[in-house]
């Protein structure tokens, strides 16, 4: 059938650039003020990989747990993951894992890109680079570093499971 796109879910903790990375991805901007996710929102983008036309549609949802009811409804129709954590937020990094297995619960096994963001700020580090390969590793994804400040490699994430989508 006709070629609908990729929904892509974007899930961590409050605070680790969400909705900064996917307003920066789609409208090219940043900033500073930090507005609360309610419920679930998309923003799209089209990109081209390998020569095909990719429709991404980015789902933000909300990084608190008492959001779970609304959002795991929007899982279900991901075919790709970006799962973030910040460089200065040590329960962001430890939380992963019980993300990606939530998305799994409602998904399966879908391409996910684990992100570090913020990595502006790699003087206020909470998490060594050691411990981050061992996690991707343990996960089996892909593991990209991005500032969404300085619009450092999150173009990046998205070419990345945009292909993988198209390989799907
Ligand atoms: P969300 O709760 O995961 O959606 O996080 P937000 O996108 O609301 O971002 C939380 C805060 O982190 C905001 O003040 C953003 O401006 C800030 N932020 C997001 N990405 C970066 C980054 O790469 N570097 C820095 N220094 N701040 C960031
Ligand atoms: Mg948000």
């Amino acid at each position: 059938g006709q070629y609908e796109g990729s929904q892509v879910v974007i899930v961590g903790n409050g605070g680790v650039g969400k909705s900064s990375m996917i307003q920066r991805y789609c409208k090219g901007v940043f900033t500073k003020d930090y507005k609360k996710t309610i419920g679930v929102d998309f923003l799209e983008r089209q990109i081209e990989v390998d020569g095909e036309e990719v429709r991404l549609m980015l789902w933000d949802t909300a990084g608190q747990e008492e959001f779970d009811a609304i959002t795991k409804a929007y899982y279900r129709g991901a075919q790709a993951c970006v799962l973030a954590f910040s460089t200065t937020d040590r329960d962001s990094f430890e939380a992963a894992h019980s993300w990606k297995l939530k998305v799994e619960n409602e998904c399966g096994e879908i391409p996910t890109v684990i992100v570090q963001n913020k990595i502006d700020l790699l003087d206020q580090s909470v998490v060594n680079p050691e411990e981050i390969e061992l996690l991707a590793r343990a996960l089996g994804c892909k593991l990209i570093r991005t500032s969404v400040k300085e619009d450092l490699n999150v173009a990046a994430v998205f070419r990345h499971l945009a292909s993988k989508c198209l390989a799907e």
